[in-house]
């Protein structure tokens, strides 16, 4: 059975492989969020666009600045926006604030902390250097030159740096779009009353959120029964969309039909099962070109294993490089005894002490736990066969999405 870290790859190599043209749309910078760039954004001139003071203080010629104690002749003032038309002469300061164009003649800006004025006399406690509070101009990028690269997730700076350079209206990837379907004949919807034997349909918001914040668009198909034609039917249209989401129906019941009606429908498997546990059982394939998962009904599962499966999925769709899971280093609380040949994803409490991240494995009862899962804000990962672990011990963690 394959590892999770063979089982992401093999994701994320046949989302690469399938033919599917990735299409385009045009959103203004507001809604650009999160959103996967399909078209360079360029410099529209050099940034800085002239020689910009970091402070507030003198630009002077260096050479009239290399003693403490120099005397320098203020001739003028400078603010953020304005021009100053004559040069900086020898022995001559002009006062600049942040932000203001250094003016011709000048190559360094010293703090006014370390100046004292008389009158127009201004004296530099300090020595200066060239360049010193002086961005030049092109520095940070030169006209024409790429700012941010196509295929790149717009983040706050990605998209303050393209509203610096005017580029207000993105080419950005259409998002994937994702049918998810819940499946079990005890299953009902999360706005019904249960039977006493019947459970509310989590798995359908859980894979929403997962979705939706990994940047695809949803399309929910509510619950199927464990019953061949009605499963069938329902998968069919799921494959109308980019890929379809499954929850429930992949163990060993007698009930648990979905890789069956997948291969009637002409599926090819590429795993049936990941060496993790929760999430032991899941699923994944092609379907009609589409890209299928079967994940474990169990909540806990379920969740566990779209994080691990899916969402590089959504990743390759969406025409981003996928990004890695976010996997640290915290040092044990309590010591944790899981065994067996599966990496553990447990539910566990990070916290920080000082600079130090902590990690307590919490009590649960197993995948179906939400409550547990609820509590946590993220998973403490148990390799394969590990002896049982001490306090003090340092441990992979993977933080809960959203939760830290
Ligand atoms: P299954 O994977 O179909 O064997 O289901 C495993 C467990 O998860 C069972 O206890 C189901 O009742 C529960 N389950 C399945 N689907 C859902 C769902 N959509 N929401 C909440 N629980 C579910
Ligand atoms: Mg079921």
């Amino acid at each position: 059975m394959l590892s999770y870290t063979d089982a992401r790859q093999k994701v994320i190599e046949v989302a690469g492989s399938i033919p599917r043209p990735l299409l385009r749309a045009q959103v203004e910078i507001e809604q650009a969020f999160g959103r996967i760039l399909a078209e360079p954004v360029l410099a529209d001139r050099d940034y800085p666009p002239f020689d910009r003071s970091t402070r507030d203080g003198f630009a002077v010629r260096s050479a009239d600045a290399q003693d403490p104690g120099a005397h320098l002749e203020c001739v003028g003032e400078l603010r953020a926006g304005g021009r100053f038309e004559a040069p900086v002469l020898p022995g001559q300061c002009v006062e600049i604030m942040t932000g203001a164009g250094v003016p011709q003649g000048a190559d360094a800006v010293v703090m006014i902390e370390h100046t004292k004025r008389e009158g127009r006399t201004i004296t530099l406690e300090r020595a200066a250097q060239k360049g010193d509070h002086i961005v030049l101009r092109g520095s940070e990028a030169r006209t024409g030159t790429l700012l941010v690269a196509p295929k790149t997730r717009l983040g706050y700076a990605e998209m303050a740096l393209a509203a610096q350079a005017g580029a207000t209206r993105l080419d950005v990837f259409a998002a994937p779009r994702l049918a998810i379907l819940s499946t079990g004949d005890e299953v009902v919807d999360a706005r019904s009353k249960p039977g006493p034997l019947q459970v509310r349909n989590s798995n359908g918001i859980s894979i929403e959120i997962l979705a939706s914040t990994a940047g695809a668009e949803t399309v929910q198909l509510g619950n199927a029964p464990d019953e061949i034609s009605a499963l069938r039917a329902a998968i069919e249209r799921g494959l109308e969309q980019d890929v379809l989401v499954l929850s429930g129906g992949v163990s060993m019941g007698k009930y648990d039909l979905v890789e069956q009606v997948l291969a009637d429908l002409g599926a090819e498997f590429h795993f049936t099962g990941v060496s993790i546990r929760p999430g032991r059982p899941a699923v994944f394939g092609i379907c009609r070109n589409k890209l299928v998962f079967g994940l474990p009904g169990n909540p806990v599962s379920t969740m566990v294993t779209f994080e691990l499966f899916v969402l590089p999925a959504v990743d390759v769709l969406s025409g981003a490089i996928p990004r890695p899971l976010p996997i640290f280093r915290a040092k044990l609380a309590t010591p944790v005894r899981e065994k067996g040949p599966v990496t553990h994803f447990l539910p566990a409490r990070i916290e920080w002490e000082g600079r130090e991240a902590r990690v307590t494995q919490l009590p649960w009862q197993g995948s179906g736990d939400i409550v547990a899962l609820a509590l946590a804000n993220g998973f403490l990962i148990v390799a394969p066969d590990r002896p049982e672990i001490a306090p003090g011990e340092w441990v992979d963690v993977l933080p809960r999405r959203g939760a830290i």
